[in-house]
């Protein structure tokens, strides 16, 4: 637990008990979660490259990058359990949350396909791990890719597991809405900035791009692939992934009642409520390096782009004859082994760390800032699975 200090009185210009530096969805939800309780100031950032967050699909899923067998053998059953439903929790709030804004979250499910035999074994053991930790074992389903064809979900995969908790929300209106609520209840500045030397009382300082400074108490940063360059101790910590995405016109048909994620959640599509497809992707098994280390999000590259094409026209045969009107790419923070960075950074309890979700924040990241205002408010411990915490790159 960290607590926030207050020494400052109220009103002091420049001068905050909680910086929060970011401008996409972790910072707005930070914020908004701590401005009723904090003289809280949010540094936005720059004009490029553009929040992840306004380039997401708007899946809520449950889980992370690795399927919760592989992180059964990584890390035991009991913390696989903890993940699991911790990144339930986060997948429930973020849709209540859009809910209570008015946001019209989907609680469609999702689907998990495997396109090869070693990936639907993994699978299957996932799915079976899944039932013992869920109340409601019967509602997840594994079926096979030939029950997969006949529901229309894609052909060529080898099965499915189907996860119905999961949900769909629209990340710009959930963005916007947070963005408004947050008026008059806390500073916000659109400059990036830097942590400093703190004062001898310990009082951080950032600094501003126009080269002014702002001092607080805490500071949170939730500055995605930017925070590499808020503090140092994220340098080596995080790195960047460019995500390609692309949206079909409208399909003749509603053909995906829930969103699909394949190959390790590498790739993701659903059927957008106006009835046009989109579909996200990032590395590929076979060049896993691809699009690794690029930070530049304003290029569609056309390599990413056949492949993109190709997978669709093997697996959702029919869907590229409507056309694509539409294609975009957005970094996502990536941390070295893959899983969330939410809490304390070893060695400064002032400074909380709220990024590297590997692709997948949005699902992720309702439950870390909640977890990250109860430590900055030095509120009972957060429920964050301790491997979760940067203490554990030591
Ligand atoms: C194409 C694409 C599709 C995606 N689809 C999904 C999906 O369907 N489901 C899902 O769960 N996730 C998805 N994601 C991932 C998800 O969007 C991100 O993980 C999540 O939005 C990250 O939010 P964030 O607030 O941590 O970071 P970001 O939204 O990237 O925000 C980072 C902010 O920090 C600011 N910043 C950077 N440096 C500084 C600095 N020095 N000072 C101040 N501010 C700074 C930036 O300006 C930016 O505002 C997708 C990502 C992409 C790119």
């Amino acid at each position: 637990m960290v607590g926030l200090v207050v020494t400052k009185p109220a009103g002091t210009a420049g001068a905050y008990d909680i910086a929060v530096v970011g401008g996409g969805l972790a910072a707005l939800f930070v914020a908004d979660a701590l401005a009723d309780h904090a003289r809280v100031v949010v540094c936005t950032g720059g004009k490029s490259p553009k929040p992840a967050s306004s380039r997401s699909l708007g899946i809520v899923a449950q889980g992370g990058q690795d399927s919760p067998a592989r992180l059964a053998l990584a890390l035991g059953e009991a913390a696989a359990s903890a993940y699991w439903r911790w990144s339930g929790a986060a997948v429930a709030l973020l849709l209540e949350r859009a809910d209570a804004l008015g946001l019209a979250a989907q609680r469609s499910g999702s689907w998990r396909v495997s396109m090869g035999a070693e990936e639907w074994g993994e699978w299957q053991s996932s799915a079976e791990l899944i039932r013992r930790w869920t109340e409601d074992a019967g509602s997840v389903l594994s079926i096979s890719g030939q029950e997969l064809v006949s529901r229309d979900v894609g052909q060529g995969f080898e099965g499915a597991v189907y996860v119905p908790t999961d949900g769909v929300v629209d990340p710009q209106a959930l963005l916007g809405s947070l963005e408004s609520g947050l008026q008059g209840r806390a500073s916000v500045l659109a400059t990036r900035v830097a942590v400093g030397d703190a004062l001898a009382d310990g009082t951080k300082r950032l600094h501003m791009e126009t080269g002014e400074t702002l001092e607080c108490q805490l500071v949170v940063v939730a500055a995605g692939w930017g925070s590499a360059a808020v503090h140092p101790w994220f340098r080596d910590m995080l790195y960047p992934v460019r995500l390609q995405g692309l949206r079909t016109g409208t399909l003749s048909e509603r053909r995906l009642e829930a969103p699909v994620l394949a190959r390790h959640r590498f790739e993701s599509w659903l059927q957008e409520p106006s009835g046009q497809l989109g579909f996200v992707g990032c590395r590929w098994a076979e060049q896993p390096e691809m699009e690794a280390g690029v930070t530049d999000d304003t290029v569609i590259s056309q390599e990413v782009d056949a492949r993109q094409r190709g997978f669709l026209a093997q697996h959702l045969p029919g869907v590229l004859d409507c056309g694509v009107v539409d294609q975009w790419t957005g970094i996502a923070s990536v941390s070295c082994d893959g899983l969330p960075l939410v809490g304390p950074i070893p060695g400064d309890p002032r400074i909380l760390a709220l990024c590297g979700w590997g692709g997948w924040g949005l699902s992720l990241l309702a439950q870390a800032a909640m977890d990250v205002t109860s430590m900055a408010l030095g509120r009972d411990d957060p429920e964050t699975p301790s491997f979760l915490t940067p203490r554990r790159m030591l």
